[in-house]
C-alpha cells in the first residue's frame, strides 16, 4: 500500500522545486530588459549631451558675429563723427546725424543681444556640463549593473540547472500511480502540476478552495487536487 504521507512529502519537495524554478526563470528572463532600460537612458543623456553642445556652438557663432559687428559699427561711428565736423551743407548735416542716430541705436541692440547671448552661453554651458555628468553617471551604473546582472544571470543559470537536475530524482521516487497523475496535469498544464495553497487559495491558479479542502490540505495525508486548475495541492510554508 502506498505511504501517502511519503508520497506527500515528495510532492512537497517537488513543488519547491517548481515554485524555485519559476522564480529564477522569472527573474533570468526580466535581467536582459533591466540592461535595455539603462541603454536606452544613456541614449536619451547622450542625444540632450549633442543638443546642447549644437546649441552652444550656435551661440558661439552669433556671439562672433555680433563681437565683429559691433567693433565695424564702432569704428563706423567713429569715421562718421569726424566726418560731421567737414559737413559744410545743413541738409547734409542733418542726414548724418540721423544716420549716426541710427548708428548708435543698432550698436545698443547689439550690445544688448551680446550681454544676453553670454548669459544664455554661462547657463547652457553649465547644463551641458550637467549633461556630461549625469551621461558619466549613467555610463557607470550600466557598467555595474552589467557586471551584477551578468554574475546573477549567471547563479539563476546554475541554480536552474540544479533544480532541472535534482527534479527527476525526486520524481522517480514517487508511486508509479501518482506520478502517471503528476504527468498528466503536466502535460495539459506545461508549468507545474503541484502547488501550496495560502490560506485558502491556490498557488496554482488563484481560486479560492472549499474551507474544508483546505482543511484537508493541511494535514498533508490525502491527495487533493484544486477543482479549478486540477494541479495537485499540498501544504508547506514558503
Ligand atoms: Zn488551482
Amino acid at each position: 500500500m502506498t505511504d501517502v504521507r511519503r508520497e506527500i512529502h515528495l510532492l512537497i519537495t517537488i513543488a519547491k522545486i517548481d515554485a524555485e524554478l519559476n522564480d529564477c526563470r522569472t527573474e533570468a528572463s526580466q535581467l536582459p530588459e533591466k540592461i535595455d532600460k539603462t541603454e536606452r537612458d544613456i541614449k536619451a543623456i547622450e542625444k540632450s549631451v549633442v543638443e546642447a553642445e549644437a546649441h552652444l556652438e550656435a551661440m558661439k557663432k552669433e556671439k562672433r558675429l555680433l563681437e565683429q559687428k559691433l567693433q565695424d559699427s564702432g569704428e563706423k561711428l567713429k569715421k562718421f563723427k569726424v566726418q560731421l565736423m567737414e559737413v559744410k551743407k545743413n541738409e547734409e548735416y542733418q542726414a548724418m546725424l540721423h544716420e549716426i542716430a541710427h548708428m548708435e541705436k543698432t550698436i545698443d541692440e547689439n550690445e544688448e543681444r551680446l550681454l544676453m547671448i553670454m548669459d544664455e552661453f554661462d547657463q547652457q554651458g553649465l547644463q551641458t556640463v550637467d549633461f556630461k555628468k549625469q551621461k558619466e553617471e549613467a555610463r557607470r551604473k550600466l557598467s555595474n549593473e552589467r557586471s551584477g546582472l551578468g554574475a546573477r544571470l549567471e547563479e539563476l543559470k546554475k541554480e536552474i540547472a540544479r533544480l532541472e537536475g535534482e527534479k527527476p530524482k525526486i520524481l522517480m521516487e514517487l508511486d508509479p500511480q501518482i506520478k502517471k497523475r503528476y504527468d498528466r496535469i503536466l502535460a495539459k498544464l506545461h508549468d507545474f502540476a503541484v502547488t501550496h495553497i495560502t490560506d485558502e487559495v491556490c498557488h496554482g491558479c488563484h481560486s479560492r478552495i472549499p474551507p474544508q479542502a483546505a482543511v484537508e490540505v493541511r494535514k498533508n495525508d490525502t491527495i487533493i487536487t484544486c477543482q479549478a486548475c486540477g494541479r495537485i495541492l499540498v501544504h508547506y510554508v514558503s
